[in-house]
C-alpha cells in the first residue's frame, strides 16, 4: 500500500527551485481536493450559493457541522470539564459599545488599506510592504504609501497607481433600536469573543468558588471586515474563537504557566490531526508587542497557502484588560485573595484557538490518498474522537429484506452509543469508499453467514483489516475502539 498522501514532503527532484515550485504544485492541489471533498461529501459549502454566491462566506454542512461540534466538544472536555480552575461563559454577540472603546478595538483595531486606481482592487498595504521589503511598516501610513508609489506594481492589473493608506477599522457596526425619543446607538458585533469575558469577571468571582489561578472559557462567534478575506475558511468575516481567560496573581510564576500553555495548545492540535512538524511556535519580538504583552507567541500550523500561519495564540496581557474595563465602567474588578486577604486586580494569561482554523487544520492533516491494489482510493483519517460518523452499518444486498432487517437492527442498537450510518446503496466496495472520503473510523457488514453464526464483517479504516465479531459484542467492541 503506497501512501502518496499530497501533504508529505516532496522527495522529487533535487534542484531547490524546481522543488519548490513542485511542493507548491502539490500544496496547490491537496487545496483544491479537500475543498473539492468538502463540497462532495457535505463538510463545507460555499454559502448563498443558489444567489450566485456571497464572497468568503461558507456553511458548514452535515459532516461539517459534526466534525465541528466535535472539535468544540473535545475542547470544552479538555479545558473546562476535567479541569478544576476552569469555567465556562457565553456572552452574547453584541456588548455595550463602551466594552470596544475601554479594549482600545474602536480607537485602534485597524488594518491599513489601499486600493489600485487602475483596477479598484483593494489590498493590506502593510502586506503589500513586507512582502516587497521584508520590512514591518505598521501604523507608518504615510511611509507605506511612498513605498508603494516607489517599487510595488498591482498585483491584480501589474500597473502603479496607488490612493493613499488609510486605516480601515475592523468592526462591523450595527444600530441597536432606538427607544421613542432617544437616538439610535451604533453597536458592534464582537470582533473577538474574550471581551464578554472580561466584563463578567466579578459575576464569575462572586458567583462561583473558583480561586487563583482560575480560567473563564467560551466558545462563540467573532466578526471582522477582513480586508482581505480568503483561503477558504482560513481568513472569515464571521468566524468561531474558543478562548480562555486565565487570571493569576501578579507575581506569579507565569513564565513556568505560559510554556505549560503553549504545550496544551500544541497537544490540542495534535488531537485534531496535526502532526508535529506541521507545527511551530512563533514569538512575537519585543517591538511589535503591545505595551501591555510581556510575551506573544503563534502557535502556527503549516497551511497549504504559503506555509506556516497562525493556528492558535497565546498571550500575557498583564492586568491591561481588567484595568481598562475598571476605568470605562467604574466597577472595581479586583480580585479579594482568601490567602493573604489583600486585594489586587489579577494578570491574565490569553490562550486563544480558531475553530474554523482547527477545523480546516484537522481537515488538511486528515487527508490521504492511497493506492490499493491498483486502485486509488481517498481516505479522511480523523482522530476517531472527532470523526463526524463513528460506524456505518451495511447489509451486504440490498434486495436481501432478511439482510436488510437485521442490518437495520443492528444499526439501531449501536445508534444509541455510537454516531452511526445506515448504507445500502451500490455495492459494498462504492459504500466503503463514501465511508472513506466522510473518515467513518468502522465499518459493518452483514452477509449470509451472519444469519447463521450471528457475527458481521468489522473493517477498519486505517489498515483495511476485516475481523469477525459477534453481533451481541459488538457494542463492547466499538466502546473499547473508539475511546
Ligand atoms: P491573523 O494574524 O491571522 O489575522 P490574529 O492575530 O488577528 O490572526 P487573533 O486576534 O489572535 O488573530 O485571534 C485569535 C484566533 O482567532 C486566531 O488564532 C485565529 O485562529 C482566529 N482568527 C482570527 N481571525 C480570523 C479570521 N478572520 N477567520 C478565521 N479565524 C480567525
Amino acid at each position: 500500500m503506497a501512501i502518496i498522501s499530497a501533504f508529505q514532503a516532496d522527495d522529487r527532484g533535487s534542484n531547490p527551485r524546481t522543488r519548490s515550485i513542485m511542493q507548491k504544485e502539490k500544496e496547490q492541489d491537496l487545496m483544491q481536493k479537500v475543498i473539492s471533498l468538502c463540497k462532495r461529501r457535505g463538510f463545507v459549502f460555499p454559502a448563498s450559493e443558489i444567489y450566485g454566491g456571497f464572497a468568503n462566506s461558507y456553511t458548514y454542512g452535515p459532516y461539517g457541522v459534526t466534525l465541528k461540534n466535535n472539535i468544540k466538544k473535545l475542547w470544552w472536555k479538555k479545558f473546562v470539564e476535567d479541569r478544576e480552575d476552569i469555567v465556562g461563559i457565553d456572552g452574547p454577540i453584541i456588548l455595550h459599545p463602551r466594552v470596544w472603546e475601554a479594549s482600545g478595538h474602536i480607537g485602534g483595531f485597524n488594518d491599513a488599506l489601499v486600493d489600485c486606481k487602475k483596477c479598484n482592487k483593494r489590498f493590506r498595504a502593510d502586506h503589500l510592504v513586507e512582502d516587497a521589503t521584508g520590512k514591518d511598516m505598521e501604523g507608518k501610513l504615510s511611509e507605506m504609501k511612498n513605498i508603494l508609489d516607489e517599487k510595488v506594481d498591482c498585483p491584480n492589473c501589474k500597473k502603479r497607481d496607488w490612493t493613499d493608506v488609510r486605516n480601515f477599522n475592523l468592526m462591523f457596526a450595527t444600530k441597536t433600536n432606538a427607544v421613542a425619543g432617544e437616538e439610535e446607538q451604533i453597536a458592534y458585533l464582537r470582533p473577538e469573543t474574550a471581551g464578554a469575558i472580561f466584563i463578567e469577571f466579578k459575576n464569575v468571582v462572586d458567583s462561583t468558588r473558583v480561586k487563583i489561578p482560575f480560567g473563564i472559557a467560551q466558545i462563540g462567534k467573532a466578526f471582522r471586515n477582513e480586508i482581505v478575506a480568503g483561503n477558504f475558511i482560513f481568513r472569515l468575516r464571521e468566524f468561531e474563537q474558543m478562548e480562555i481567560e486565565y487570571f493569576i496573581k501578579p507575581d506569579a510564576d507565569w513564565e513556568t504557566l505560559f510554556e505549560k500553555w503553549l504545550s496544551l495548545q500544541e497537544e490540542f492540535a495534535m488531537e485534531l490531526g496535526a502532526k508535529k512538524e506541521k507545527l511551530r511556535r512563533l514569538e512575537h519580538p519585543r517591538e511589535k508587542l503591545s505595551h501591555y504583552s510581556r510575551k506573544t507567541v503563534d502557535i502556527e500550523f503549516d497551511y497549504p497557502f504559503g506555509g506556516f500561519k497562525e493556528l492558535f495564540g497565546l498571550a500575557h496581557r498583564g492586568d491591561f484588560d481588567l484595568t481598562q474595563h475598571a476605568k470605562f465602567s467604574g466597577e472595581k474588578l479586583e480580585y479579594l485573595d482568601p490567602e493573604t486577604n489583600t486585594k489586587y486586580t489579577p494578570h491574565v494569561l490569553e490562550p486563544t484557538f480558531g475553530l474554523d482554523r482547527s477545523i480546516l487544520a484537522s481537515l488538511l492533516s486528515a487527508y490521504a490518498e492511497e493506492e490499493v491494489n491498483g486502485e486509488m482510493r481517498t481516505v479522511m483519517k480523523f482522530p476517531k474522537k472527532i470523526a463526524p460518523v463513528q460506524v456505518a452499518v451495511f447489509p451486504l444486498l440490498k434486495n436481501k429484506p432478511e439482510l436488510v432487517q437485521k442490518a437495520r437492527e443492528i444499526f439501531l442498537e449501536l445508534k444509541k452509543d455510537f454516531v452511526c450510518e445506515f448504507d445500502d446503496n451500490g455495492n459494498v466496495g462504492k459504500r466503503y469508499r463514501r465511508q472513506d472520503e466522510i473518515g467513518t473510523p468502522y465499518c459493518v457488514t452483514l452477509d449470509f453467514e451472519s444469519l447463521e453464526d450471528s457475527s458481521v464483517t468489522v473493517r477498519d479504516r486505517d489498515s483495511m483489516k476485516q475481523e469477525r465479531i459477534k453481533i451481541s459484542e459488538l457494542t463492547e467492541y466499538f466502546k473499547k475502539s473508539l475511546k
